[in-house]
């Protein structure tokens, strides 16, 4: 039986994913969010690799990676389904360089080990998550080689998030059976299964057949005020991206790179020419233990942008001595969002927890309240599919 309306915490990808799962299937769904529309922050100023697992080499256990092929299999059909066929086609960026760092957490044969072990684990095309080790002459045609000791190239992709945000933002807005309530700050929840009401800064709303808390960065802040409990020692993170589009110096010989393994960065390069840069050290802009209610543009606005794009910038080219020929002249988008993870010490930690990304996802915290830690943006459609189903299996008496 299809419940009464269905409240959805936040219109990032989790609550939008979540509301079009269940708009799919024929519920009325009700998003809150903070800003004016969705799509925003995090899931917005995403790098959004579809991780199948590679760069968790630090968890031997491969439990993240099984959970991240899930996602990435669900994430290319159900949002396909949900935009239409061939959508995601035209966001994906060349596939990932694994570039092992010299001062790498894990040297280079437990590193291909881990790669190999990730390939095995994949039951989907074979393509995708396939890897051979560069030979010298072409890992030193991008790369110092007196940094980079090794260079695998992978099928493993990335999408535009900004595109993707927008792709997005449309569908949620052109579905009849979703509302968007934007500029809504929310605070708690009250009541009970047909009876929520979700609370914000001045005014409440419902009643809510069940609620879904996917506010990522405040979700615990929201489940406490709501009278919950936290789950265990998490940090949350803010890391920014810069984002040049192209201009006349076109990408050349740039291939998408995940430097590993530590707190180093990225590259994702697209056809068109677009890049996205991070250098976790420059990027990593703020991390806490707390769970107080955060504002990203609160944050965002005391960063000097132009200082991290530079730092950015210049640590990448230490590595990939090209890189600076590429970006001259473009003027970088700098943004970013949180990352909230279990765990209490940051990835320079070699045991650190936030190493491992399994135990995330979604919970049902008392009957009709769901929390989602979406984890992971690979991760969001899998486990928006898992709630709908849920939510809709509950058979909550309709409230209209
Ligand atoms: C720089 C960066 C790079 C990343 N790279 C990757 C990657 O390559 N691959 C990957 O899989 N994952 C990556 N991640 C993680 C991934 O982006 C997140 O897991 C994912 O976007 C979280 O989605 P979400 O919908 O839960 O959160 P969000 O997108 O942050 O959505 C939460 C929403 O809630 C709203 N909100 C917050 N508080 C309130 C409130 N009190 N009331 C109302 N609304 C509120 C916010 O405005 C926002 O719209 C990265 C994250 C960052 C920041």
């Amino acid at each position: 039986m299809i419940p009464g309306r269905i409240a959805i915490l936040g219109g990032g990808l989790m609550g939008c994913c979540t509301a079009l799962a269940l708009a799919d299937r024929g519920a009325r769904v009700v998003i809150f969010e903070r800003r004016a529309t969705p799509m925003q922050e995090a899931s917005r100023n995403t790098e959004a690799k579809l991780h199948l697992g590679f760069v968790y080499a630090a968890d031997p256990s491969l439990r993240t990676a099984r959970m991240m092929q899930r996602g990435a299999v669900a994430f290319r059909s159900l949002v396909g389904r949900w935009l239409g066929g061939a959508a995601l086609d035209a966001l994906l960026a060349r596939p990932f360089v694994y570039a092992v760092h010299r001062d790498s957490q894990i040297p280079v044969e437990g590193i291909a080990a881990h790669l190999a072990k990730v390939r095995d684990l994949w039951t989907g095309p074979a393509e995708e998550a396939a890897f051979r080790r560069l030979s010298p002459g072409e890992l030193a045609a991008v790369y110092d080689p007196a940094e980079i000791l090794a260079a695998f190239q992978t099928g493993e992709l990335a999408l535009d998030a900004h595109r993707l945000a927008q792709l997005l933002r449309d569908a949620v807005r052109d579905e009849p059976r979703i509302e968007i309530h934007g500029d809504f700050d929310v605070t708690a929840v009250e009541g009970e299964a047909g009876a929520f009401r979700v609370r914000g800064q001045a005014r409440g709303e419902g009643p809510f057949a069940q609620v879904v808390n996917c506010l990522w960065a405040n979700r615990v802040a929201v489940d406490v005020a709501s009278g919950l409990a936290p789950p265990g020692a998490a940090m949350t993170r803010h890391k920014l991206g810069l984002w040049l589009r192209p201009g006349a110096n076109r990408v050349r010989d740039l291939h998408s790179t995940t430097f590993v393994l530590g707190p180093f960065g990225d590259i994702v390069a697209w056809p068109d020419g677009s890049l996205y840069l991070s250098w976790y050290p420059a990027c990593r802009v703020a991390s806490t233990l707390r769970t107080d209610p955060t504002d990203w543009r609160i944050l965002r606005a005391g960063i000097d942008a132009e200082a991290v794009a530079q730092a950015t910038v210049s640590a990448l080219a230490r590595l990939c001595p090209g890189l600076p020929d590429v970006v001259r002249g473009l003027e970088p988008v700098v943004d970013g969002g949180a990352i909230y993870a279990l765990g209490e010490t940051d990835i320079d930690d070699p045991r650190s927890r936030l190493h491992e990304r399994s135990a995330v996802g979604p919970v049902t915290l008392r009957p009709g309240y769901h929390s989602v830690d979406t984890g992971k943006y690979t991760l969001a459609p899998l486990f928006a599919a898992e709630l709908a189903a849920r939510i809709l299996a509950e058979e909550v008496v309709g409230v209209s």
